[in-house]
């Protein structure tokens, strides 16, 4: 198996996205979106979820107990992984695999199925999944990673919850967002210049506002790396290390507010961004 490393250390830059999973743990959903991080990160931090649901430590995985190992090695009797990687994801094998997902898991966690690169479904592969998200079994999870969420069968995305991890490539902002972590930067800093952006109708989409939360969060993890050479970060450096964290902590709140399946409003969540920090 290809590219196979120890997830807790494949996933020491993407610990929001292992926070996330972290508090889904106490009630998993029935079938998890992966996005964003390398295609490694994605099946570390797939394989990492496998751990949290099998391993008996609370409140992180132990890496080290049999489950934890065989997790790792892909020989664990309750976890199903379907390689994209490898190349097309056939609609035999996940036919095959319909009646495993009708039974309850071997041991007393989870049995849990991971769609490495989930865009190489065949089309018919993703509907015979869809069927087996549609007839919900106690016990079976199913994690898809995948570079972005819009590469996915629209109607698999809606089925599931969706955890972003940092994307790879980008160091730094795109000029469009820039300018709204900027203006949000300033608005926390001046009360000024905030709301202008986010009234007009239509102005905000789900897709802008996540955007603007995610380079947010990476103008934080600069600052906090003591990189204040961009304006923005330079700017969030005048917060002590209690005025970090609860930024950190509102972005992550803002970030699940709009991965949830529930409809939000996006531009009263970056409102609601920008009011809590003042
Ligand atoms: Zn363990």
């Amino acid at each position: 198996m290809s590219g196979i490393v120890d997830p807790i250390q494949a996933l020491a830059g993407q610990q929001e996205a292992v926070r996330r999973l972290d508090a889904l743990a106490c009630d998993p959903p029935q079938s998890i979106v992966v996005e964003g991080g390398t295609a490694d990160e994605r099946v570390a931090l797939a394989l990492y979820w496998a751990m949290r649901l099998n391993c008996k430590a609370v409140p992180t995985p132990c890496g080290v107990c049999s489950a934890c190992r065989q997790i790792v090695d892909l020989a664990f009797s309750d976890l199903l992984f379907f390689d994209g990687r490898e190349g097309l994801i056939k609609v035999d094998s996940v036919r095959e695999t319909r009646p495993v997902w009708g039974q309850p898991p071997n041991g007393d966690g989870y049995r849990v199925t991971i769609f490495a690169e989930a865009q190489q479904f065949m089309t018919e592969s993703a509907n015979a999944l869809l069927k087996s998200l549609e007839e919900p079994r106690p016990g079976n999870v199913f994690v898809l990673a995948a570079p972005q969420r819009e590469r996915l069968l629209e109607t698999l995305v809606s089925r599931s919850w969706v955890v972003t991890m940092a994307w790879p490539d980008i160091r730094t902002n795109t000029p469009e967002i820039a300018e709204w972590t900027a203006a949000l930067a300033g608005f926390w800093r001046s009360g000024r210049g905030w709301f202008e952006r986010t009234s007009p109708k239509g102005a905000v989409d789900k897709a802008l506002a996540l955007q603007v939360v995610l380079g947010m969060q990476r103008e934080l993890r600069e600052c906090l790396k003591g990189e204040t050479s961009s304006p923005v970060a330079g700017a969030l450096a005048s917060f002590d290390l209690a005025g970090l964290r609860r930024v950190d902590l509102v972005l992550c709140q803002a970030q699940e507010a709009l991965n949830t399946q529930v409809p939000v409003n996006p531009a009263l969540v970056l409102d609601w961004v920008a009011t809590r920090m003042v």
